[in-house]
C-alpha cells in the first residue's frame, strides 16, 4: 500500500489515544507530537507539519465533541479532517468530456512517466474508452518500444517513429492519426530528457501549441519527497490545464513529503502510482486516501475495487462467497492466488475492511508467478479427492505427489503450508463483519 510506514506511525499514534484512559491536554499534546514525528520522517516539509499540527491541537483542545461522540472519536475525526485538507480535500477526477480528449504527459526522465502513460491508458480502457497513445520522444528511441511492450497485451495502439527527429511533428501526426481512427482519448507522451523544470516546461509549451491538449499531466517521482514542491509549482504557474500524477508511493519513505508538497501548490493530483504493474495506478481521493492511511478502513475504496474485479470477471461471485466464508479447498486456493496475482495482493483489499488494518501476514496472500506455476504442476499430480479434501494428504501421499510431479517433498509441503495458512487466516477473521460486508455487496 502507499505510504505504509507513515500510515503505521499515524495509526499507532491514534491507537495510543484510543488506549489512554483519560483525554486531557497532555494526551492531546502527545498525540500531536507523534503525528509531527511521523510526518517529518516521511519528509513532509517542517513548516507545513507545524501548521497542520497546530491546527489539530487547537481544534482538539477547543472544540467540543458532537453529541453522541466521545472526545477520542472527535479527535480522530479532527486528525482525519485536517490531513484530508492537507492533501487537497476534494478528489479531482480526470474527466473525459469531448471525443477525442487529448492529453499530454510530461515528466523528467526516470519519474515513471512511460509506465504511468501505459497505466493511464489501461485505466481508461477498463472504463470503456478507446485509447490511442502517441510517443513523441525523439531522444530515446527505446521509449517507443517500451510503451508498445507495456500496452500491446491489452490491444492498445501506439503511434510513433523511432527514427523521427521532430517531436512536435510526431505529436501532431499522432493526434491526426488517432482522430481519424475515432478513438475517445489520445495520450501524447513527450520526451523525458529534461534536467529541470525549465526544460520540461519549454517542451510542454512547444507541443501544446501544436496539439492543443485538453489537459497536460505532469508525472512526478514520489521518491524525491518535498523537493516535488518546486516542480509542481513551476508547472502550475505555466499552465492552467495541468494536473499531476505522483508515482512510486509504494515503499517510498519520502512519499508523504512529495504528496503534501504537490498538494500545497494547489495543483490537482489526479492519480498516484502504487507499484510497477500496469494496474498499480489509483485515482487520488484525499478522503479515501487518508482514511486508509490511518487504518480506519474504507468501505468506499473496497467497493470500488470489488466493482472493478467484477467487471474484469477475474473473481467469480462464488469465489468471493467462499473466500468470505473461509471455506475453500486447494483448487479454490489456486484460483484465489491466480486472481490475486492479477489484481494485486489480497492484502490491499483486506486492508480496506474496517477493523482488519495491518494484521495480515504478507506471505500468506502473495505468491510469485514462478511459485504459482510450481503449484499447478504439483496439483496436477493430486487426485480429485486430495484437491477437494487436502486434509487427507498424509506423508505417503506427499511422497507420491512429489514423485509424480517431479518436485520434492519440501515443495509439496510448502504448498500445503500455504493452504493451511490461508485457511487459518480466513478462520481468524471476524465472521460477523465479513458476512455484513457480504450482504452489503450482495454476494
Ligand atoms: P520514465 O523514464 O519517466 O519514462 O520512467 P519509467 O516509466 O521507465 O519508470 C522508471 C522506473 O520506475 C521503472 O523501473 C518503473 O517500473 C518504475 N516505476 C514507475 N512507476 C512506479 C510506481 O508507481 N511504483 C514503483 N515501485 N515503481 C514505479
Amino acid at each position: 500500500m502507499a505510504l505504509e510506514k507513515l500510515g503505521k506511525a499515524l495509526n499507532s499514534a491514534l491507537k495510543k489515544l484510543a488506549r489512554s484512559s483519560t483525554v486531557d491536554e497532555a494526551t492531546i499534546k502527545e498525540v500531536v507530537r507523534d503525528i509531527q514525528r511521523a510526518l517529518i520522517q516521511a519528509d513532509v516539509n517542517v513548516r507545513l507539519v507545524l501548521q497542520l499540527t497546530k491546527t489539530i491541537e487547537k481544534r482538539a483542545l477547543e472544540e467540543k465533541a458532537p453529541a453522541g461522540a466521545s472526545k477520542k472519536e472527535h479527535i480522530i475525526q479532527i486528525v482525519y479532517e485536517e490531513l484530508t485538507k492537507f492533501l487537497g480535500k476534494e478528489a479531482r477526477p480526470l474527466e473525459i468530456r469531448e471525443k477525442p480528449t487529448v492529453l499530454l504527459t510530461v515528466g523528467i526522465q526516470g519519474s515513471g512517466k512511460t509506465t504511468s502513460v501505459a497505466k493511464l491508458a489501461r485505466h481508461l480502457q477498463k472504463r470503456g474508452y478507446k485509447v490511442g497513445l502517441v510517443c513523441s520522444d525523439t531522444w530515446r528511441p527505446g521509449a517507443y518500444y517500451q510503451l508498445k511492450q507495456l500496452v500491446e497485451p491489452f490491444g492498445i495502439e501506439v503511434f510513433g517513429d523511432p527514427n523521427e527527429k521532430d517531436a512536435v511533428r510526431l505529436a501532431r501526426e499522432g493526434v491526426e492519426y488517432f482522430k481519424n481512427k475515432g478513438v475517445d482519448v489520445i495520450i501524447v507522451d513527450s520526451a523525458g530528457r529534461h534536467k529541470d523544470e525549465s526544460g520540461l516546461i519549454e517542451e510542454m509549451k512547444q507541443i501544446s501549441e501544436a496539439i492543443k491538449p485538453h489537459e497536460v499531466i505532469l508525472v512526478i517521482d514520489g521518491t524525491i519527497g518535498q523537493q516535488a514542491y518546486n516542480q509542481a509549482l513551476a508547472f502550475k504557474e505555466a499552465t492552467p490545464i495541468g494536473s499531476i500524477i505522483v508515482t512510486k508511493l509504494d515503499g517510498s519513505a519520502k512519499g508523504g513529503g512529495a504528496l503534501s508538497a504537490v498538494a500545497a501548490t494547489g495543483a490537482p493530483i489526479k492519480f498516484i502510482g502504487v507499484g510497477e504493474r500496469i494496474d498499480d495506478l489509483e485515482p487520488f481521493d484525499p478522503k479515501r486516501f487518508v482514511s486508509r492511511l490511518l487504518g480506519m478502513g474504507d468501505i468506499e475504496g473496497l467497493l470500488q475495487k470489488l466493482e472493478e474485479l467484477q467487471k474484469e470477471r477475474e473473481f467469480k461471485e462464488e469465489d468471493v462467497e467462499k473466500f468470505l466464508k473461509g471455506k475453500f479447498n486447494l483448487k479454490d486456493m489456486y484460483a484465489q492466488l491466480e486472481a490475486m496475482g492479477k489484481m494485486g495482493p489480497l492484502k490491499q483489499i483486506l486492508q480496506m475492511i474496517p477493523g482488519l488494518g495491518y494484521s495480515l501476514p504478507e506471505d500468506a496472500v502473495k505468491v510469485g508467478e514462478e511459485k504459482l506455476n510450481r503449484y499447478r504442476v504439483i496439483m496436477d499430480s493430486m487426485t480429485e479427492e486430495e484437491l477437494e479434501h487436502p486434509e487427507i494428504i498424509n506423508y505417503s501421499r506427499i511422497k507420491r505427489i512429489a514423485r509424480g510431479s517431479g518436485t520434492s517433498v519440501k515443495e509439496v509441503r510448502e504448498l500445503l503450508n500455504q493452504y493451511n495458512q490461508m485457511k487459518k487466516m480466513f478462520k481468524g477473521m471476524d465472521k460477523r463483519k465479513l458476512s455484513k460486508m457480504a450482504k452489503k455487496f450482495n454476494f
